[in-house]
């Protein structure tokens, strides 16, 4: 059964009691994080508040020091004065310490109210700047200890990093010992996800966005409504997206959504993982991964679409032809390659457009998504021209696909019928108020098509509608792309519109 804690940071107490009674519409326990306010000697008082209120949730008391990465400078000292002197919470209670005080309250004669039961403490230890290579040793000393739960949360900095938390659950699961196991930062986010149905005792869900406690923890509710933690078991199937980075993607938001409406018992997790190489050989390929899970498959986003080619033991034509693959399928113990991104772009592009052939199109860029573009523009009898900001790296596109290729500033897009952007200018961040192309180069054209989804309209197409072109947003081939991955993954057709549906509501719009 998964379980939920929020945590609350609050600095005074009233804020404290707010951030409670929030937290208790999401949680299934609620840790009071002490070390937040801004008086820590209002702690005390702060439990016998939510101890009297506590909305039937069990809570965990934390003053976490700060060399393990609380908030306040209360010292060694007071640390221990507090938990020695603290009167017993009437509501179902569990008390986090650190490894050190553990040790010292568990050899004194009374450790009052914890005397009353080990069980109910939390013996844990943090290290935030990656997985420390004792990490063995380190739950081999918390579990010499007679706290009931070991908690060990460590920085992953890539997502195999979150190999030895797995390697952790699996050992605690062996020895009947009650473990939180977490990896933090965004690498570590499946960790989160899947911890509880690999027997994490529990996982952690923040208030809200404003209210991690630590990095990379999503939202109670992105656990429940995105996750579906509490669906998640042994048996559940796992696909995600694997880049550097993949946080900001949509990808788990339309797939998640598109697995609940199908009923399909499937997660989709963010894979960042820096070197694609080792990621694969040790958590993808069934013959050298070293992670029992039930993996079928994976989205490969910037930048690992072509080095991943190497890595498979077969590839479908048109993603050799494009020389990218962003789709693998696991089946038995063989890695398959897919290019969705061509079928993704054109089926968007012919619905709104009609037929292809013999359109005159300009692929603005000449990277992954403009290779993808050029051979599907092609292959649909399109006559394809590419613009660059660096004809030297653009040439190679250019050469690949048989086409002209021109200087990017300073273009003149008349007499073209369709104009595709194929590179960041105007993504969500720094580029959002940057176009590839201005009303007046765009006077003439058709179509303009954006790949760029986030926000909807970027500055390109309202440049373009401004220039009477029709347009036509990235959203659309990042839903037709993921319904073809789902299908390869699956063998159902997803509810495209909950795709959409999800995929807009997270968007800036
Ligand atoms: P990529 O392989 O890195 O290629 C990016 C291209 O954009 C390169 O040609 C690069 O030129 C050019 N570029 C980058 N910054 C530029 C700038 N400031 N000015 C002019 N040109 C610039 O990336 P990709 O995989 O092709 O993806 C490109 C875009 O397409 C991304 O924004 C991505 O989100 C979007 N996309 C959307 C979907 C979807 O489903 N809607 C799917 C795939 C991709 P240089 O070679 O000179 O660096």
């Amino acid at each position: 059964m998964s379980r939920i804690c929020v945590p609350v940071c609050a600095r005074s107490l009233d804020e404290m009691r707010d951030a409670v009674e929030r937290a208790a519409e999401a949680a299934d326990l609620i840790e009071l994080r002490l070390d937040c306010l801004d008086d820590v000697e209002a702690a005390s008082r702060a439990v016998e508040v939510e101890d009297a209120r506590s909305f039937g949730r069990p809570l965990i008391l934390t003053l976490r020091s700060a060399e393990q990465g609380g908030h306040s400078s209360v010292d060694y000292e007071g640390r221990r004065r507090f938990w020695s002197s603290l009167k017993p919470p009437a509501a179902d209670c569990l008390f986090d310490l650190e490894y050190d005080l553990v040790q010292d309250l568990s050899s004194a004669a009374s450790l009052h109210p914890l005397d009353a039961d080990w069980k109910q403490v939390i013996c844990s230890h943090h290290d935030f700047k990656g997985v420390p290579p004792d990490l063995e040793k380190i739950y081999e000393a918390i579990a010499a200890t007679p706290a009931g739960i070991i908690k060990i949360a460590v920085q992953a900095n890539d997502a195999i990093d979150c190999l030895p938390i797995f390697n952790l659950l699996e050992r605690a699961r062996r020895e009947h010992r009650e473990l939180i196991a977490i990896a933090m930062g965004p690498a570590g986010i499946i960790t989160r996800v899947l911890g509880p149905s690999r027997g994490s005792f529990l996982t952690y869900g923040a208030l809200d966005d404003e209210n991690a406690t630590a990095p990379g923890q999503p939202t109670a509710k992105q656990l429940r409504d995105v996750y579906r933690i509490e669906r998640l078991d042994s048996e559940t199937e796992v696909m995600g997206i694997v880049g550097n980075p993949v946080n900001q993607s949509l990808s788990p938001v339309i797939h998640n959504a598109a697995f609940a409406a199908a009923n399909i018992n499937a997660v989709y997790l963010p894979f960042q993982a820096h070197d694609v190489t080792e990621f694969m050989r040790r958590m993808v390929h069934p013959k050298t991964r070293e992670i029992v899970w039930n993996l079928r498959g994976l989205s490969v986003t910037i930048p690992h679409k072509s080095a991943v080619m190497p890595l498979l033991d077969w590839i479908d034509e048109t993603a050799k032809e494009i020389g990218a693959v962003n789709t693998i399928l696991v089946r038995d113990d063989q890695l398959l390659g897919y290019n969705t991104d061509a079928s993704g772009l054109m089926t968007p592009l012919i619905n709104r457009f009609g037929a292809i052939r013999d359109a005159r199109c300009a692929v603005i860029g000449a990277g992954g998504a403009a290779r993808a573009a050029s051979w599907a523009l092609i292959n649909e009898g399109g006559m394809v021209e590419l613009f660059a900001r660096n004809l030297g790296r653009a040439a190679i596109t250019a050469k690949d696909f048989g086409v002209p290729c021109h200087q990017l500033s300073g273009a003149d897009f008349a007499g073209f019928d369709i104009v595709i952007n194929t590179t960041p200018l105007g993504m969500f961040g720094a580029y959002q108020e940057v176009t590839p192309a201005t009303t007046a180069q765009l006077l003439g054209v058709r179509l303009a098509y954006d790949l760029v989804y986030n926000p909807i309209e970027t500055v390109f197409l309202r440049q373009a509608r401004a220039a009477g072109c029709d347009i036509l947003s990235g959203i659309e081939m990042l839903i037709a792309q993921g319904a073809e991955q789902f299908r390869l993954w699956t063998g159902q057709f997803p509810d495209a519109n909950v795709m959409r549906t999800r995929a807009l509501r997270s968007l800036v719009q």
